[in-house]
């Protein structure tokens, strides 16, 4: 047969129904059923009942494209560590798919009477809880630890009686920033904004004022624009609107810091992993890609455009040793090894990586009744490697990972940038 009349004879064929909607979800097809992800998940090692990663992410998606099936409703048992985004060689966005799926979950089959709804609405707002015990914070604080409060809000809300809820500080960062009259350093070439999420905010503000010192010592201008939650508790329990909602106002805000010649910084690797990745995954709003690619974690950013090493390497603080844990969204982000690296040259400290394991809180998945267990067994293994380091304090740079870390072993908890702060400038 010659070329010209194979040409002539070829019919397309057609592979998929024409009136059939396609979900051609990129990445969706690329899994080949390794179950690298699954291995890799900390809720499925200790949960016999949750499907893992693969089935909530690729399986559920092929299910769906062929006939109308619901979401299953594990993937609320998923808490959003992300660990399985970084462990497909395959690159297949499983968180992507696991939000997409919560939000139509809790959209089109979660009955929003429910006790679960209301609770996981709570959880997931709750820097609006924060906003209202700030003003009142001692009373706040009083309400919150009485164990009365807690065992209503356990029997009535479904919010463990477990945990010690977190103080909130008499005086929140922004009141502290306003007070002080905002920036002390003023620059053309050196700036950038901070986004300071809830828990620095209003439960430790020391750690923002840190990061302020820190990059006031290396001559950058701070601006702290205005700005809401990040969104990763509300990705985390499929309150898609409420996320979108609050991505909407931060990615306004910061892309007019971008326009004044600012890079954003976070001092929570959440927060951090939330505007770099979540944003531009999950929503399509104007400037979202830029406030994606100007976001860093402060220390990052700090190595990236600064000699930290080297400040740090001249630098001494009261001898101590920290136990410290990577969180699961700073190893995505590529920063687990980042503070034990930096604190190895300041004189006095001395860091002890505690393993790669989760801590089991993931923000508020180890808030729910029903998860705490599971939770604390998740965070079993951080625990017993933090008593073997012997330490005088635990380190980490997320908040509720440092909730977890001293709920399971009764240390005091510091981020990295309060130790980096106590060596460069006081
Ligand atoms: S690791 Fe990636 S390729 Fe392997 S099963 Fe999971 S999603 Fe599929
Ligand atoms: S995000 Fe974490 S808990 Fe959820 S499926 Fe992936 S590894 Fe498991």
């Amino acid at each position: 047969m010659s070329d010209a009349e194979s040409t002539d004879e070829f019919e397309p064929v057609q592979v998929f129904p024409e009136s059939e909607e396609m979900d051609l979800r990129p990445g969706a097809d690329d899994c080949y059923k390794c179950s690298t992800c699954d291995s890799e998940c900390p809720v499925a090692a200790v949960d016999d009942e949750f499907p893992g990663p693969k089935f909530q992410g690729p399986e559920q998606w092929r299910l769906k494209r062929k006939d109308d099936t619901e979401t299953d409703d594990s993937v609320m048992s998923c808490s959003n560590c992300m660990r399985c985004d970084s462990a497909c060689p395959s690159g297949v966005p499983l968180s992507q798919m696991h939000n997409t799926a919560r939000g139509s979950f809790v959209e089109n089959q979660m009955d929003k009477l429910s006790r679960e709804y209301i609770r996981n609405r709570i959880l997931s707002n709750y820097g609006t809880l924060a906003w209202f015990g700030s003003k009142v914070p001692r009373l706040a604080n009083a309400v919150m630890s009485s164990s009365v409060v807690q065992t209503v809000n356990e029997k009535v809300m479904g919010i463990t009686a477990e945990r010690e809820f977190p103080e909130f500080a008499e005086q929140t960062f922004r009141e502290w920033w306003s007070e002080r009259d905002g920036a002390t350093v003023q620059s053309d070439e050196k700036r950038v904004a901070y986004f300071h999420g809830c828990y620095s905010n209003y439960n430790t503000p020391e750690v923002g004022k840190a990061m302020v010192r820190v990059f006031e010592s290396f001559g950058y201008e701070v601006m702290v624009p205005p700005q809401k939650c990040s969104g990763t508790p509300m990705f985390a329990n499929g309150m898609l609107p409420d996320a979108r909602r609050a991505a909407e106002t931060n990615v306004a805000e910061l892309s007019a810091a971008i326009e004044d010649g600012a890079d954003i910084i976070a001092s929570c690797t959440s927060c951090s992993l939330s505007l770099r990745q979540e944003y531009p995954e999950l929503f399509d709003l104007e400037g979202i890609e830029d406030v994606s690619a100007h976001t860093y974690e402060a220390l990052e950013y700090l190595r990236i455009h600064e000699d930290l090493s080297g400040a740090l390497e001249e630098s001494e603080v009261d001898p101590r040793k920290f136990a410290y844990h990577a969180p699961c969204h700073a190893r995505n982000q590529g920063l687990a090894g980042q503070a034990i690296e930096l604190l190895d040259g300041v004189e006095g400290a001395e860091a002890e990586d505690v393993g790669d394991s989760c801590s089991g809180i993931s923000g508020t998945y180890g808030w729910k009744e029903e998860k705490y267990d599971t939770s604390m067994k998740i965070g079993a293994e951080m625990f017993h490697h933090m008593e073997e380091a012997e330490p005088d304090a635990g380190m980490t740079e997320c908040p509720t990972c440092a909730m977890q870390m001293e709920h399971g072993t009764g240390y005091e908890i510091r981020h990295p940038l309060e130790v980096i702060a106590e060596a460069l400038v006081e």
